[in-house]
């Protein structure tokens, strides 16, 4: 692709220029060099996109939930075929690595494998004689025009998520995803029309705040999937809610990892350094507060600390890189900021490591801070970067009671030999995805993605059987013959 192309969206299944004039320009982290630029469609771009959603509804909805079916597995299987392509894509826009990109790819099949199930998920319940000679039936039918919004950490994952449950569902469905990373999208909007889904069934619209808004605001949506950024996710929650639309909005979080003093460290260690400082620090999952139970505190840090020194960061698709850039370069000044603040507030530098001294890319050294207190902002904000805060706590109670007063909480792990100290800190533990010995405990698509707290805005959860109640509403019918 040439660097001066304006990306396209794609409405009622062809490729159309967007009206708005505007457009941000879209670099690849590793190297700062101009990949494409996107549009910033605004509002009559919007109406177009939800017209054609629209319009493709009634008979899309009436195509038998099977062949619906079938259309998910043409798509898994393109999925497949293009799997290095999107990887690749993935690498080059976002700046993981390819072992990252690779699972993030695969983790996002895994969700339209989940979606293929529908003809058993959709089904309703039926009882016989609520009353003499009376039946009750419940069925489950499609929403209408469904809007997913999605955040630039996972370009093929979240996308995948939302859009083939809510189209096997028999919803027509508007993807807006992060302008900082279209490019995936446009790939995966050309294998879902390759798949055969009929015209305006799936639609793309690119842009940012002002797009959102006016889909949030939109008479013609009727609900809206969001990931992003705790703000954002407020925003969305209250701004679609207010205008009558069901909202899902997965927000930030502040990831906790307990590690109790019989942990084995041979084993924890690298799945703690993996967890906080695999994909840059740039996900929901990732932890980025250690609670070390005394006394493995000092023989911990010193662990982690010899890793995180040793960790090549790099450019995202050279091999041997461990930690790609980050997103963008005002990005990166906030993680500095972060870490800037970490020292001035008196956390303990016990290891950073280093940044390729001539590439042009968004590069974060990472940082492993020691003897953070509770308080500091380090430990309660999201960094969003390659950056682990080491608390000291005396014990599990204490631990938990500082995981717990975060306002966030999407997920939290514990490494122990110990299943009594693992019971109590499942069963006490405020986050919605726990891990036992696990650094990312990222549940697999046919369970919820359950964000607690602020890490999560809505009642029913993305992925597994929550979604599917999220993108039908239910109908229970009546009936008696005379
Ligand atoms: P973001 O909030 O900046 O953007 C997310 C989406 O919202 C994008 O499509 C963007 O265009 C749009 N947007 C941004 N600002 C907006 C505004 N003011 N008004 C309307 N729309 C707006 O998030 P991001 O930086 O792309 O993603 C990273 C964040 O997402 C992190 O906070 C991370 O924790 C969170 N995240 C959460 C989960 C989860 O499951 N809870 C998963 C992945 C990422």
């Amino acid at each position: 692709m040439a660097d001066d192309v304006l990306l396209e969206n794609y409405v009622g299944g062809a490729w159309v220029r967007a009206e708005a004039p505007d457009f941000l320009e879209v670099p690849d982290p590793s190297t700062g060099r101009l990949l494409a630029r996107v549009p910033r469609s605004g509002a009559t771009d919007v109406d177009t996109a939800v017209a054609a959603a629209r319009a493709a509804f009634p008979a899309w909805r009436d195509v038998p939930v099977a062949e619906r079916a079938r259309r998910i597995l043409t798509l898994r299987q393109l999925l497949e075929t293009h799997y290095d392509e999107l990887v690749r894509s993935v690498v080059r826009e976002n700046g993981k690595t390819a072992e990252e990109a690779r699972g993030s790819v695969r983790r996002g099949i895994e969700a339209v494998e989940f979606a293929a199930s529908a003809p058993t998920t959709m089904q309703g319940a039926f009882l016989e004689d609520v009353s003499a000679g009376v039946d009750t039936t419940l069925l489950r039918q499609p929403l209408g025009v469904v809007v997913g919004i999605t955040p630039f950490n996972f370009p093929v994952m979240i996308p995948l998520w939302m859009a083939p449950l809510a189209l096997v569902c028999g919803n027509s469905f508007i993807l807006k995803p992060s302008e900082r990373v279209p490019l995936s999208a446009v790939l995966l909007a050309r294998l879902i029309g390759e798949a055969g889904f009929p015209a305006g069934t799936f639609n793309l619209v690119h842009g940012d705040a002002a797009a959102v808004d006016a889909l949030l605001t939109h008479p013609g949506v009727d609900a809206v999937s969001f990931v992003g950024s705790a703000p954002t996710a407020r925003h969305v929650y209250t701004t679609a809610a207010a205008h009558g639309k069901r909202v899902q909005a997965l927000a930030g979080a502040k990831n906790h990892i307990v590690v109790m003093p019989d942990a084995d460290l041979d084993r924890s260690v690298p799945a703690i350094v993996s967890s906080a400082f695999g994909q840059s620090g740039e996900r929901c999952l990732a932890g980025s507060v250690v609670l070390a139970v005394d006394p493995v505190g000092d023989g911990l840090v010193a662990r982690l600390a010899e890793t995180v020194r040793t960790l090549a960061v790099g450019p995202a698709g050279e091999a041997g890189t461990a930690v790609g850039p980050v997103i963008r370069a005002d990005h990166r000044a906030r993680v500095l900021k972060w870490i800037q603040e970490g020292e001035a507030g008196g956390a303990q530098v016990a290891a950073r490591g280093a940044v390729p001294s001539t590439a042009d890319g968004y590069y974060v050294a990472p940082v492993l801070f020691d003897r953070v207190r509770p308080d500091m902002a380090i430990a309660q904000e999201e960094i969003f970067g390659p950056v682990l805060a080491v608390v000291r706590v005396p014990s599990l109670d204490e631990a938990l009671l500082t995981a717990n007063r975060s306002r966030f909480g999407n997920s939290a792990v514990i490494f122990t030999r110990d299943g009594k100290a693992a019971r109590e800190f499942v069963h006490r533990i405020e986050a919605g995805m726990v891990g036992v010995n696990i650094g990312v405990p990222a549940p697999a698509a046919y369970f919820p993605f359950v964000g607690w707290k602020g890490s999560f805005y809505g009642d029913l959860h993305a992925t597994g059987r929550d979604a599917v109640e999220f993108y039908t509403r239910k109908k229970v019918v009546t009936t008696r013959w005379f």
